[in-house]
């Protein structure tokens, strides 16, 4: 554990060293089979079962690419402004870790589908920093290690290690930043808005179902930092899988504090990789850095390399879809909302939920209102994101149809929904077993209304004698009666009909 005083006031670094970034993104795409072989492509499946021969190396066992998997890449890189080669290849990556069957990592090496583009990103005050994108290409993902026994839960300490290889030979395709310089004290910021703004992107494309918390998004971070005025980068650590948003902005933060108390006492960077720990906010050293020539990369003998045709090229560009931050300036238009408003629906993960809804046939203001309240609480309550409850959109924009005709009141219509997120049916279903519909049969409401009337004498005097407020009264009475089931304008009419009578 690093003491605090190992690490150095955040505005001395500053003023002192000029951080230099590289972000490593990788990203699972949800294609249905693996990369190389016709196993499916599934998270939380029982261990070993998405296995066969070519994915667990077994000898003899051929490879052959997933032209689903190529496609993707072909977008993402596209998406990227990347040019796209011409003719590529895989490589051999040669390793040994339990985890990867064949003992080596088909990937690309010097010869990637897509190289040499940029990322606008945008920083919360509306700064946009341009990313240059130095390379994406394909690979294929290791199985998983889990150590068992230890209190970390990694391989120190731990009694033995179980390996699941349902994981081995997943697409994956991997994005690397070209040195990103020049943001000083804002490098956190920008490497958590870049990685933002990719995960968005790559939600747009629908290629991966990016989810941090579950690995389907990770993010590799190097840190260096150099004096200020320098030109040449210092030795840089990288800090491997921070699994969340907020985890890149920290430990990227976090590794620029502890360089510089290192530097600043005369001592060297180490050049090797880093974890990091949510709880402590900290880094951690790992195993030192490999060169790319301890991995002996070759091409794959097994595979014929890629190449592209300018048709098929052009034809994917055609499949690319609105950007996110077009989009999202179309939306705040079209929804007449405020820069703070917008943003503050993007920190709820808000704005695809609305939108959906919004497909499905509400109004803008009446989808906000359900998802920035009684869902946003229910989400919070559940830890969980709004896109993940179980109610989607077009059952909420159900809802908001009832309320709208007059069959459920703006209260029935939290029931009901409360009732979808319990797992109890469609919208309409939960109305018809809770017997939540307003109750719109005017002799039912008559008989509450005359009863009523006659528990208040003096009331009905009132309304008689022109004091037509006093209504009021009687209104919340029925309402009550009815469990709010009244449609309350009509109780109102019912009210002003019978005392008059
Ligand atoms: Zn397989």
């Amino acid at each position: 554990m690093t003491a605090a005083a190992e690490l150095m006031d955040y505005d001395e670094v500053i003023a002192k060293f000029d951080p230099v970034l590289g972000l490593e993104v990788h990203v699972e795409l949800s294609t249905h089979t693996k990369m190389f072989c016709g196993c499916p492509v599934a998270f939380g499946a029982e261990p070993n079962t998405q296995v066969c021969p070519t994915c667990l190396g077994l000898p003899g066992a051929l490879p052959v690419v997933n032209e689903t998997a190529v496609e993707s890449a072909i977008r993402i890189g596209l998406a990227l402004n990347c040019e796209i080669a011409e003719w590529c290849r895989f490589a051999r990556k040669n390793y040994f870790y339990p985890d990867m069957p064949k003992n080596f990592q088909t990937s690309q090496y010097d010869e990637p589908i897509a190289f040499n583009g940029w990322l606008d990103v945008e920083l919360e005050d509306g700064t946009v920093v341009r990313v240059d994108i130095e390379r994406a290409h394909m690979e294929e993902d290791t199985g998983k290690s889990l150590h068992v026994g230890g209190a970390t839960g990694r391989i120190h300490g731990a009694e033995h290690s179980l390996l699941d290889y349902n994981r081995a030979g997943v697409p994956l395709i991997e994005i690397v930043t070209k040195p990103i310089t020049g943001t000083g004290s804002r490098a956190p910021e920008v490497a958590r808005a870049y990685v933002t703004a990719l995960r968005d992107l790559l939600r747009a494309l629908g290629v991966s179902d990016v989810r941090m918390d579950q690995g389907s998004l990770r993010c590799d971070a190097n840190v260096s930092l150099m004096a200020r005025g320098a030109t040449e980068f210092g030795t840089r650590t990288e800090t491997k899988n921070v699994n969340s948003l907020r985890s890149v902005e920290r430990a990227v933060r976090y590794e620029m504090t502890r360089q510089a108390a290192v530097l600043q006492e005369g001592g060297k960077i180490r050049q090797e990789t880093r974890h990091f720990d949510e709880s402590s906010g900290s880094t951690s050293p790992g195993r030192a850095k490999e060169t790319s020539e301890d991995y002996r990369y070759f091409p794959e003998p097994d595979l014929v390399p890629i190449a592209p045709s300018r048709e098929w090229v052009s034809q994917l560009r055609e499949t690319l879809p609105e950007m996110p931050w077009v989009r999202r300036k179309r939306i705040q238009r079209e929804w007449n909302l405020s820069d703070l408003e917008l943003r503050d629906l993007l920190n709820v993960g808000a704005v695809d939920v609305i939108a959906a809804t919004v497909d499905a046939g509400a109004s803008p203001a009446e989808a906000r209102a359900w998802w920035v309240s009684q869902l946003a609480q229910e989400a919070n309550t559940r830890g969980v994101e709004l896109a993940d409850l179980p109610i989607t959109p077009k059952q909420v924009a159900e809802v908001i149809k009832m309320v709208g005709d007059g069959t459920l009141t703006n209260k029935l219509a939290r029931s009901v929904v409360e009732g979808v997120l319990a797992g109890e049916g469609e919208p309409a279903e939960v109305v018809e077993k809770r017997g939540l519909k307003v109750v719109s049969d005017d002799s039912a409401l008559i008989a509450a209304v005359d009863e009523a009337l006659a528990n208040n004498p003096d009331i009905l005097d009132k309304i008689r004698s022109g004091k037509v407020q006093a209504a009021g009264k009687i209104v919340g009475d029925v309402m009550r009666a009815t469990k709010g089931q009244a449609n309350a304008k009509r109780v109102q009419e019912l009210v002003l009909e019978r005392s008059n009578a």
